[in-house]
Protein backbone atom coordinates (compact mmCIF):
# COMPACT_ATOMS: atom_id res chain seq x y z
CA UNK A 1 0.00 0.00 0.00
CA UNK A 2 1.25 3.49 -0.76
CA UNK A 3 2.41 5.52 2.24
CA UNK A 4 -0.34 8.30 1.16
CA UNK A 5 -3.00 6.17 1.05
CA UNK A 6 -2.32 4.38 4.63
CA UNK A 7 -1.70 7.86 5.84
CA UNK A 8 -5.32 9.20 4.35
CA UNK A 9 -6.55 5.25 5.66
CA UNK A 10 -5.45 6.38 8.97
CA UNK A 11 -8.46 8.12 9.92
CA UNK A 12 -11.13 5.32 9.46
CA UNK A 13 -9.35 3.71 12.67
CA UNK A 14 -10.54 7.16 14.92
CA UNK A 15 -12.99 7.00 17.13
CA UNK A 16 -16.27 9.36 16.06
CA UNK A 17 -15.94 12.85 18.23
CA UNK A 18 -18.64 13.18 20.68
CA UNK A 19 -19.96 16.83 19.58
CA UNK A 20 -20.93 19.57 21.10
CA UNK A 21 -17.43 19.24 22.93
CA UNK A 22 -15.27 22.78 23.84
CA UNK A 23 -13.76 22.57 21.11
CA UNK A 24 -16.30 21.87 18.07
CA UNK A 25 -19.29 24.48 20.27
CA UNK A 26 -17.75 27.54 17.83
CA UNK A 27 -17.82 25.17 14.93
CA UNK A 28 -20.22 25.10 11.86
CA UNK A 29 -23.88 23.59 13.67
CA UNK A 30 -24.73 21.39 10.48
CA UNK A 31 -21.30 20.05 10.67
CA UNK A 32 -21.15 19.38 14.50
CA UNK A 33 -25.00 17.33 13.67
CA UNK A 34 -23.46 15.24 10.79
CA UNK A 35 -20.83 14.07 13.72
CA UNK A 36 -23.06 13.73 16.09
CA UNK A 37 -26.07 11.76 14.36
CA UNK A 38 -23.04 9.49 13.36
CA UNK A 39 -23.32 10.32 9.42
CA UNK A 40 -20.19 8.65 7.19
CA UNK A 41 -18.20 11.20 5.70
CA UNK A 42 -18.35 12.12 2.26
CA UNK A 43 -15.29 13.42 1.86
CA UNK A 44 -11.57 12.45 3.36
CA UNK A 45 -9.45 14.69 5.60
CA UNK A 46 -6.21 15.50 3.92
CA UNK A 47 -3.30 13.34 4.90
CA UNK A 48 -1.70 16.56 5.58
CA UNK A 49 -4.14 17.56 8.00
CA UNK A 50 -3.83 14.04 10.02
CA UNK A 51 -0.49 14.54 10.08
CA UNK A 52 -0.48 17.81 11.50
CA UNK A 53 -3.13 16.66 14.26
CA UNK A 54 -0.34 14.04 15.31
CA UNK A 55 2.48 16.49 15.49
CA UNK A 56 0.90 18.52 17.85
CA UNK A 57 0.30 15.63 20.31
CA UNK A 58 3.68 14.53 19.83
CA UNK A 59 4.81 17.77 20.88
CA UNK A 60 2.89 18.01 24.38
CA UNK A 61 5.18 16.52 26.61
CA UNK A 62 8.30 18.75 25.26
CA UNK A 63 5.87 21.84 25.83
CA UNK A 64 5.08 20.62 29.68
CA UNK A 65 8.58 20.54 29.74
CA UNK A 66 9.17 24.10 29.08
CA UNK A 67 6.41 25.45 30.93
CA UNK A 68 8.20 23.27 34.16
CA UNK A 69 11.36 25.41 33.06
CA UNK A 70 9.29 28.82 32.93
CA UNK A 71 8.24 28.05 36.07
CA UNK A 72 4.70 26.65 36.08
CA UNK A 73 3.82 23.05 37.82
CA UNK A 74 1.96 21.18 35.64
CA UNK A 75 -0.94 19.80 37.93
CA UNK A 76 -2.24 17.24 35.94
CA UNK A 77 -2.60 16.82 31.75
CA UNK A 78 -5.29 15.15 30.03
CA UNK A 79 -7.59 16.70 32.31
CA UNK A 80 -11.39 15.71 32.06
CA UNK A 81 -13.64 17.73 32.65
CA UNK A 82 -17.28 17.13 33.62
CA UNK A 83 -18.96 18.55 30.21
CA UNK A 84 -22.69 17.88 31.48
CA UNK A 85 -22.38 21.61 33.86
CA UNK A 86 -21.36 23.15 30.44
CA UNK A 87 -24.11 21.41 27.70
CA UNK A 88 -21.26 19.16 25.95
CA UNK A 89 -21.04 15.90 25.78
CA UNK A 90 -17.26 15.21 26.47
CA UNK A 91 -14.08 17.16 27.01
CA UNK A 92 -10.75 16.43 28.13
CA UNK A 93 -8.30 20.18 28.33
CA UNK A 94 -4.88 19.72 27.72
CA UNK A 95 -3.48 20.23 31.10
CA UNK A 96 -3.99 22.07 34.71
CA UNK A 97 -0.96 24.49 35.81
CA UNK A 98 -0.24 26.39 38.56
CA UNK A 99 2.17 29.13 39.38
CA UNK A 100 3.30 30.75 42.40
CA UNK A 101 3.26 34.43 41.38
CA UNK A 102 -1.09 34.26 40.25
CA UNK A 103 -1.59 31.93 43.56
CA UNK A 104 -4.34 30.41 41.25
CA UNK A 105 -4.69 26.81 39.06
CA UNK A 106 -5.07 27.73 35.56
CA UNK A 107 -6.30 25.44 32.28
CA UNK A 108 -3.34 25.50 29.98
CA UNK A 109 -3.72 24.76 26.25
CA UNK A 110 -1.40 24.10 23.44
CA UNK A 111 -2.22 24.70 19.39
CA UNK A 112 -0.09 24.37 16.74
CA UNK A 113 -0.51 26.75 14.06
CA UNK A 114 0.54 27.44 10.42
CA UNK A 115 2.25 30.79 9.71
CA UNK A 116 -0.90 32.76 8.99
CA UNK A 117 -2.61 31.56 11.94
CA UNK A 118 0.73 32.36 13.98
CA UNK A 119 0.56 35.25 13.10
CA UNK A 120 -2.95 35.94 13.25
CA UNK A 121 -3.01 35.25 17.20
CA UNK A 122 0.24 37.06 17.74
CA UNK A 123 -1.00 40.38 15.85
CA UNK A 124 -4.90 40.28 17.27
CA UNK A 125 -4.86 38.33 19.85
CA UNK A 126 -6.89 34.51 20.48
CA UNK A 127 -10.56 36.28 20.54
CA UNK A 128 -10.28 37.99 17.73
CA UNK A 129 -7.57 35.38 15.13
CA UNK A 130 -9.16 31.76 16.88
CA UNK A 131 -12.18 32.64 18.92
CA UNK A 132 -12.77 28.50 18.52
CA UNK A 133 -9.79 28.48 20.90
CA UNK A 134 -11.10 31.28 23.12
CA UNK A 135 -15.00 29.94 23.62
CA UNK A 136 -13.02 26.27 24.02
CA UNK A 137 -10.76 27.69 26.93
CA UNK A 138 -13.99 29.50 28.16
CA UNK A 139 -15.66 26.42 28.56
CA UNK A 140 -12.82 24.58 29.82
CA UNK A 141 -12.62 27.36 32.56
CA UNK A 142 -16.33 26.84 33.32
CA UNK A 143 -16.31 23.06 33.84
CA UNK A 144 -13.09 23.39 36.30
CA UNK A 145 -14.22 26.24 38.09
CA UNK A 146 -11.07 28.09 37.72
CA UNK A 147 -10.80 32.00 36.64
CA UNK A 148 -7.41 31.99 34.21
CA UNK A 149 -6.28 29.92 31.16
CA UNK A 150 -3.22 30.15 29.03
CA UNK A 151 -3.18 28.86 25.49
CA UNK A 152 0.24 27.76 24.41
CA UNK A 153 0.66 28.78 20.54
CA UNK A 154 3.44 26.47 18.39
CA UNK A 155 4.69 27.73 15.01
CA UNK A 156 3.70 24.56 12.85
CA UNK A 157 6.37 25.97 10.52
CA UNK A 158 8.95 28.52 11.36
CA UNK A 159 10.88 27.86 7.84
CA UNK A 160 7.80 29.70 6.47
CA UNK A 161 7.29 32.56 9.24
CA UNK A 162 10.91 33.36 9.18
CA UNK A 163 10.94 33.50 5.38
CA UNK A 164 7.76 35.38 5.65
CA UNK A 165 9.07 38.07 8.09
CA UNK A 166 12.50 38.81 6.46
CA UNK A 167 12.11 38.19 2.88
CA UNK A 168 8.27 38.97 1.69
CA UNK A 169 7.87 42.05 5.02
CA UNK A 170 11.59 42.65 5.18
CA UNK A 171 11.31 43.12 8.84
CA UNK A 172 14.51 42.83 10.63
CA UNK A 173 15.76 39.71 12.17
CA UNK A 174 15.15 40.88 15.74
CA UNK A 175 11.19 41.61 15.32
CA UNK A 176 10.80 38.05 13.98
CA UNK A 177 8.22 36.52 16.48
CA UNK A 178 9.46 33.94 18.92
CA UNK A 179 8.69 30.19 18.13
CA UNK A 180 6.37 29.79 21.11
CA UNK A 181 3.72 32.11 21.76
CA UNK A 182 1.19 32.22 24.37
CA UNK A 183 -1.70 34.55 25.70
CA UNK A 184 -3.23 34.44 29.54
CA UNK A 185 -7.18 34.59 28.97
CA UNK A 186 -9.29 35.32 32.00
CA UNK A 187 -12.74 34.04 32.62
CA UNK A 188 -15.51 35.62 31.10
CA UNK A 189 -19.08 35.09 32.75
CA UNK A 190 -20.78 36.36 29.64
CA UNK A 191 -18.86 34.79 27.34
CA UNK A 192 -19.23 31.30 28.99
CA UNK A 193 -23.28 31.19 29.43
CA UNK A 194 -23.10 32.26 25.70
CA UNK A 195 -21.39 29.23 24.60
CA UNK A 196 -23.35 27.19 26.87
CA UNK A 197 -26.44 28.37 25.22
CA UNK A 198 -24.87 27.19 22.04
CA UNK A 199 -23.54 24.08 22.92
CA UNK A 200 -27.25 23.22 24.18
CA UNK A 201 -29.01 24.31 20.97
CA UNK A 202 -26.11 22.15 18.61
CA UNK A 203 -27.07 19.36 21.50
CA UNK A 204 -31.10 20.23 20.79
CA UNK A 205 -30.17 19.74 16.66
CA UNK A 206 -28.33 16.43 16.95
CA UNK A 207 -30.93 15.24 19.88
CA UNK A 208 -34.01 16.50 17.94
CA UNK A 209 -33.74 17.01 14.17
CA UNK A 210 -33.90 14.28 11.44
CA UNK A 211 -33.00 15.74 7.99
CA UNK A 212 -29.52 18.08 7.51
CA UNK A 213 -31.49 20.46 5.33
CA UNK A 214 -33.42 21.71 8.57
CA UNK A 215 -30.09 22.05 10.23
CA UNK A 216 -28.40 25.97 9.80
CA UNK A 217 -25.10 25.92 7.92
CA UNK A 218 -22.69 28.75 8.82
CA UNK A 219 -21.08 28.81 5.33
CA UNK A 220 -21.51 28.44 1.56
CA UNK A 221 -20.15 24.99 0.92
CA UNK A 222 -20.25 25.44 -3.17
CA UNK A 223 -17.31 28.51 -2.51
CA UNK A 224 -15.05 25.77 -2.30
CA UNK A 225 -13.17 27.23 0.31
CA UNK A 226 -12.38 26.74 4.63
CA UNK A 227 -13.95 25.66 6.41
CA UNK A 228 -15.85 23.72 3.64
CA UNK A 229 -12.91 22.81 1.72
CA UNK A 230 -11.60 20.81 5.07
CA UNK A 231 -15.11 19.16 6.07
CA UNK A 232 -15.50 15.76 5.73
CA UNK A 233 -19.68 16.40 5.05
CA UNK A 234 -19.45 18.60 1.87
CA UNK A 235 -20.92 16.92 -0.22
CA UNK A 236 -23.54 15.56 1.75
CA UNK A 237 -24.13 19.41 3.03
CA UNK A 238 -24.50 20.46 -0.94
CA UNK A 239 -27.22 17.26 -1.29
CA UNK A 240 -29.51 18.77 1.51
CA UNK A 241 -29.05 22.30 0.05
S1 LIG B 1 -19.62 21.92 4.16
FE1 LIG B 1 -19.38 23.87 5.25
S2 LIG B 1 -21.48 24.56 5.68
FE2 LIG B 1 -21.57 22.37 5.16
S3 LIG B 1 -21.47 21.27 7.11
FE3 LIG B 1 -19.38 21.43 6.34
S4 LIG B 1 -18.56 23.31 7.27
FE4 LIG B 1 -20.80 23.39 7.48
Amino acid sequence: MELNQALESYQDDWEPHLVPSPSSVEQCMRRSWFIGTGHARTERVPGSSILAMEQGKAEESIVETILERAGFKVLQSQVEIDHTKIGCRGGTADMMLYRESSGNPCVGEIKRLRMFGFLDVVKLGVKKAHPEYYTQLQLYMKALDVPNSILIVLSADYSALKYYWNRIRNYPENMIPPPVWTEEIAASIIHQEAAVYRAQKIEDLISTVGDAAMVPREFDPWEEKFPCSHCGFQSACKDAG
